[in-house]
């Protein structure tokens, strides 16, 4: 969503070097997949792949966050 442009000429985007997108699909990392670019990653996403959790409205996740 950080790429979607926004038509506020005073808008200054914030730097996306936060986030380590390094990893290799090859050799994907441990626990959550997404764990080293998520900007809301916890101790156990390093660890534990989520399940799959299905939500009160239909929709499915998979993301600790759901937990
Ligand atoms: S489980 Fe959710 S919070 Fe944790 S790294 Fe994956 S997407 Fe991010």
């Amino acid at each position: 969503m950080d790429a979607v442009p926004r038509p506020d000429p005073d808008y200054i985007p914030k730097a996306a070097d936060s986030f380590d997108d390094s990893g290799s699909a090859l050799e994907p990392p441990s626990g959550c997949k997404f764990h080293p670019r998520c900007p809301h990653a916890m101790a156990v996403c390093k660890s534990v792949n989520p399940a799959l959790v299905k939500l009160t409205d239909g929709r499915e996740a998979v993301c600790e966050l759901t937990n």
